[in-house]
Order: structure tokens, then C-alpha cells, then sequence
């Protein structure tokens, strides 16, 4: 006896053009450039808050990620 299985696949990936795409890529590029900016830059007199709140909070990170401090 001989059973054959053909296994056909039931999802197929979705092409998302580039067109659609953009927007999203530039807003997360955006976000990505101001949490870079909030963990490496902001602090001192340049900074946006004036308070060391935001410093503080992404301390730990910034150590993490090497960028000088203190
Ligand atoms: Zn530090």
C-alpha cells in the first residue's frame, strides 16, 4: 500500500509595497532617532527638560550602551 501526503500550504505571505511601507519605516526611524537622542545626548544645557529627570531614567541604559557619562 502506498499513501501519498501532499502537503499544500494554507497561508501565503502578503507583499507589503514599498509605497505602504515608507511612511511606517521613516516613523520608526524617528522614534528610534529620539530614544537614541534621550539615552545618548539629552543632558546638560543642550537638554530639552531641564530637570534630570529623563537622565536619570535612561541612566542605566547609557552605560549599557557605552556612551560617556560620567
Ligand atoms: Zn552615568
Amino acid at each position: 500500500m502506498h499513501a501519498s501526503i501532499t502537503i499544500t500550504p494554507t497561508i501565503q505571505p502578503v507583499s507589503i509595497p514599498v509605497r505602504e511601507l515608507l511612511p511606517w519605516a521613516i516613523f520608526g526611524s524617528m522614534l528610534m532617532l529620539l530614544a537614541i537622542y534621550f539615552v545618548g545626548i539629552e543632558e546638560g544645557a543642550a537638554a530639552i527638560f531641564n530637570n534630570m529627570y529623563v537622565h536619570e531614567l535612561v541612566h542605566d541604559g547609557r552605560h549599557l550602551l557605552g556612551f560617556p557619562c560620567h
